[in-house]
């Protein structure tokens, strides 16, 4: 038995599944393709948000980061700053 699953992005897949009465075919199916979840209504596929949570985590995770890397050049600068004059104040 052969059922056949849309994306957002019109990719059509057709995974085969038993005939047995006791397996169903699932709702979605992930399309091979793309990635985006796909449904069994071609007009009306699943929209692609199931990844967002993890993506939106990831953008902020690089957010802290480039925060945090942005304090440490400040740092480094502000040091290399206090280094400069000190020097010059035992060279005067
Ligand atoms: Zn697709």
């Amino acid at each position: 038995m052969r059922v056949s699953y849309w994306c957002a992005n019109g990719h059509e897949t057709t995974p085969s599944f038993s005939a047995n009465e006791d397996v169903e075919a699932p709702e979605f199916w992930d399309c091979p393709r793309c990635g985006f979840p796909a449904g069994l209504d071609a007009a009306n596929p699943p929209e692609p948000v199931r990844n967002e949570p993890y993506k939106t985590h990831l953008a902020y995770v690089k957010e802290r980061r480039s925060e945090e890397d942005g304090a440490a050049l400040l740092e480094e600068a502000l040091a290399t700053l206090r280094a400069r004059r000190t020097g010059l104040r035992q060279a005067s």
